[in-house]
């Protein structure tokens, strides 16, 4: 991958649209994408099946860093829309990608952005069905449609929560604001493996697309993390129309999560991209056992209580007042 500048004019002379598209995305057309030769592709869902649809925008300063590798930007694009296929309990069937360049850009960043998608759907299972390319004078935006598919009527949905649940949260928590952190404070010299690990987090996160299918009519509700768990878990809490508490020891937390303030920090932070879901107690071991099949670790995190909103307690019991939840470094 290219660590050139994406601001950087090319010398050579500008590719149009469709060079760009024949060049570099006709070749990751799946099928019924026709080559992206069509004005659209055409997707017959497997009898029984239902279609689940997401899209996700990305903006250069906003979403990732304008001197993010090429290749992880597509990379997390993808991810971001895979991993709310992963709360539903889907899986990925295709994707339509539309891309906000801007004019200065240098082609190898393009090409290098079409590798990492490239390399991205193969690892995820899923193919390119279409899209559009447009030119900005704006910074870098790109947005993806994700569509997913399930098994009729097993969707998991965000308002199934009871009081009496447990909640539970999958991986681990602060990664990404870490790897944030130390992009935004140049902390990269000199660092140990656990460095580049939360980098490499916040760059290119895990959709966790096993672990929600292995969830389907077993998490009672359940949404992915990227706003930070408080405000994804408020998200939770005002569908299931439920209290969540949350117990701030359990959190599974990085083991950097003291460069960013620790764990009432790490659970506002946001880009953890993990499964945060309820469950019945008396399904804990067949969720465990999913998490055991899937490669993925579940921590129990808190309960659903009768009532509204997130309160997070220390080991004491004693309510932890927290930053604002959600916020953003930049
Ligand atoms: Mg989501």
């Amino acid at each position: 991958m290219s660590g050139r500048n994406p601001t950087e004019p090319s010398p050579a002379q500008k590719p149009g649209e469709f060079d760009l598209i024949g060049r570099y995305f006709a070749p990751l057309a799946g099928p019924g994408a026709f080559g992206l030769g069509d004005d659209a592709a055409v997707l017959t869902p497997p009898p029984g099946q239902q279609l689940v649809f997401t899209a996700d925008a990305i903006i250069a300063g906003v979403h990732f860093l304008a001197d993010d590798p090429a290749g992880d930007v597509a990379a997390k694009l993808l991810a971001v829309n895979l991993s709310d296929l992963a709360a539903m309990g889907a899986v990925g069937a295709g994707y339509l990608i539309t891309t906000a360049w801007p004019r200065v850009l240098d082609e190898d960043w393009i090409a290098d952005f079409a590798q990492g998608l490239g390399t991205a759907q193969a690892e995820h299972e899923i193919a390119l069905l279409g899209g559009d390319t447009v030119a900005t004078d704006g910074p870098m935006c790109l947005s993806l449609t994700a569509i997913g598919e399930l098994p009729m009527g097993s969707a998991i949905r965000r308002n199934g929560a009871k009081a009496g649940d447990n909640i539970y949260v999958s991986g681990r928590i602060g990664d990404a604001g870490v790897g944030l952190r130390i992009l935004c404070d140049g902390l990269m010299d000199g660092t140990t493996p656990d460095h580049q690990a939360a980098v490499e987090r916040y760059r290119r996160p895990r959709p966790r697309l096993a672990l929600g299918q292995a969830l389907r009519g077993l998490a009672s509700a359940c949404i992915d993390i990227s706003d930070g768990l408080v405000a994804d878990l408020g998200h939770l809490a005002a569908q299931s129309r439920a209290a969540m508490t949350v117990d701030l020891a359990a959190i599974p937390l990085s083991p950097l999560a003291g460069l960013i303030g620790g764990a009432a920090a790490a659970i506002v932070a946001g880009d953890d991209y993990e499964l945060l879901f309820t469950a019945a107690p008396d399904d804990e071991l067949r969720l465990l056992d999913a998490g055991q099949e899937t490669g993925t670790t579940v921590s129990r995190i808190g309960r659903v209580t009768a009532g509204r909103g997130v309160e997070v307690v220390d080991a004491a019991g004693v309510k932890v007042n927290l930053a604002q939840p959600g916020y953003r470094h930049f």
